[in-house]
């Protein structure tokens, strides 16, 4: 794998929300009488920002690496594939430049929640928290996404060359 370049990927993920299931957004509990059904915890948030990092590697997607059939991953923490993705990352001689990320939620207000997602991304990828923006944006009632029937989330990311120092 050559790593002489500055690599971008995007990701994107899409979740129901239900009743009876925790949520779990950017690998934070966060109190709600919903919460996004998933093979694994359902983090809508953590999804994108694996796939982001994949897709800048070319390494496809969570998916992938990760099946949803695979019974190991039932109810799996999402910051488990995230930290897999940061080592596969490393192995490859990327580091990250820089994440950016938005989710799509009617309710609850996540805003309040950023700092805590952006440590645990932070953390689980090995860099600081300053590397990690984090949005929220409200779709005003239109749709199913103003409904609340789910969340969807999408990340870009640029991955720099580990031996560049900028
Ligand atoms: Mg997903």
């Amino acid at each position: 794998m050559t790593s002489d370049a500055v690599r971008v990927g995007i990701g994107c993920d899409i979740h129901p929300l239900a009743e009876g299931r925790a949520l779990w957004v950017g690998g934070v509990e966060i109190p709600h009488d919903h919460g996004l059904a998933g093979h694994s915890d359902g983090d809508v948030l953590i999804h994108a920002v694996c796939d982001a990092l994949l897709g800048a590697l070319g390494a496809g997607d969570l998916g992938r690496l990760f099946p949803d059939t695979d019974p190991r991953w039932r109810g799996a923490r999402s910051v488990v594939f995230l930290e897999a993705v940061g080592q596969r990352m490393r192995q490859e001689g990327f580091r990250v430049g820089h994440l950016d990320a938005v989710v799509l939620a009617q309710a609850p207000r996540l805003a309040p929640h950023f700092p805590a997602m952006a440590r645990a991304i932070a953390g689980a990828l090995g860099i600081a928290e300053s590397r990690v923006n984090l949005k929220a944006t409200s779709p005003e009632g239109v749709g199913w996404l103003g409904r609340a029937e789910g969340m969807a989330a999408q990340a870009v990311c640029v991955l720099l060359p580990e031996e560049d120092s900028s």
